[in-house]
């Protein structure tokens, strides 16, 4: 008897992923998470890439990210409803998938909604560790949300920030960052305004969300020497630093054309120059050039770093065991004959194989249930 081709797809929960933070550590999670970022952008023309696909609708925006090489393709589902958290839920969510190119196989769906938090806060590390002064030692952190405590903590890690100012509209929220940080070393100061958190700061976090266009800093806020981390603004209509600050500054991007329409750089004329991180990563541009330079990381976050994500997301699963293969896809022992899976005689059929083809279907799926590589 001929036996269906097995397609299998591995599973990760958000229990799986926070699991894996628990067991290897936070730190280490970042620190890999950044490798495998850093190792992707170096193989920037390997990749097919495009702006994300947006719909937008009164309160929030739902997104499509593409991406692929020759061996993998990637997406992720993500939206960014910033009045959400009133009603309980998230601003951001997020799932995604990792598919063979070859087969079109989908061999690894994941959360996305913790492991965007950590992709971003690695990505804003990645930049500043290019960008920010060496010798930075304080951020300001504007906007104390789901994404702000992963923020801090990547730039202690990554940057060795040892003092975090923090300003947010809501005081609870900034109460709930302190809580959660409290164990850590970082120094964490509640200022009384963007203006009182910005000043003195090596580093200028904004990761706030609301749909306007905000202008949570102003030139005045800018410091010689600063280096702004702008990951709020990340939507057209929806931006965080008013456009003077982009002129003071040397302005680097993840993928330009997504940018104009996303980032903060939406507000400035299509022929200002940009620098996309990637060629300062792979030395064919320069990063920050002077210890005045004000330089500023116009993040909205691109595909790529959520293919680093899902495959590191993956190898680390793969490492401690852990995720479920689940039936995506129909198994079929004739290609051509999907309707015989709603046929009622296949129901009838089922579990009524002999005994030595089941023992071959049954040595078939043991062989198959490892994570795929
Ligand atoms: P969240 O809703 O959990 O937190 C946002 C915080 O910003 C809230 O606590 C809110 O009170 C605060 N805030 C709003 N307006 C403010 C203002 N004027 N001044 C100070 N604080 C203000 O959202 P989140 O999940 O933390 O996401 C934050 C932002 O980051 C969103 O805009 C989201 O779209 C964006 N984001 C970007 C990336 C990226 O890759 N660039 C990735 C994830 C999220």
């Amino acid at each position: 008897m001929k036996l269906p081709q097995l397609v299998q797809t591995q599973f990760l929960s958000v229990q799986d992923v926070a699991t894996i933070i628990h067991k290897i550590g936070l730190k280490t999670v970042f620190t890999r998470m950044a490798d495998y970022i850093r190792e992707d952008y170096l193989r920037w023309n390997d990749f097919e890439k495009c702006a994300r696909v947006a719909n937008h609708s009164k309160d929030g925006v739902i997104e499509l990210m593409p991406i692929s090489d020759a061996k993998s393709y990637a997406f992720k589902y993500v939206n960014g409803h910033p009045k959400n958290t009133v009603n309980g839920l998230p601003c951001v969510m997020a799932f995604g998938v990792l598919a063979d190119v070859d087969t079109g196989i989908p061999e690894f769906l994941s959360e996305l909604t913790l492991s965007t938090a950590l992709r971003t806060a690695a990505m804003s590390a990645v930049a500043a560790q290019e960008l920010a002064r060496p010798d930075s030692k304080t951020m300001a952190l504007i906007g104390n949300g789901a994404q702000s405590e992963f923020q801090a903590l990547a730039f202690h890690y990554l940057l060795g920030i040892e003092e975090i100012r923090l300003f947010d509209t809501d005081p609870k929220a900034t109460e709930k960052l302190i809580a959660n940080l409290r164990s850590t070393s970082l120094r964490l100061i509640i200022c009384s305004s963007i203006a009182d958190a910005v000043r003195g700061a090596d580093i200028v976090t904004t990761v706030t969300a609301d749909k306007t266009n905000a202008a949570i800093l102003i030139a005045d806020h800018i410091e010689p020497g600063m280096h702004i981390n702008g990951v709020g603004g990340d939507c057209p209509g929806k931006t965080e630093l008013h456009a003077d600050v982009l002129h003071r500054s040397a302005v680097f991007v993840e993928y330009e054309p997504q940018t104009r329409i996303e980032g903060d750089l939406q507000h400035l004329p299509a022929d200002f120059a940009v620098t996309e991180l990637w060629q300062v990563l792979a030395r064919q541009a320069p990063g920050r050039r002077d210890a005045d330079q004000i330089t500023l990381f116009d993040s909205v976050g691109f595909a790529l770093q959520d293919y680093s994500a899902l495959r590191y997301m993956r190898d680390a699963a793969k490492e401690l065991g852990l995720g479920q293969v689940v039936s995506l896809i129909p198994e079929l022992v004739n290609p051509k004959d999907l309707f015989v899976l709603i046929h009622p005689d296949s129901h009838a059929a089922a579990g009524q194989a002999d005994a030595p083809t089941q023992r071959a279907i049954q040595a078939l799926l043991a062989d198959n249930l490892a994570v795929p590589a």
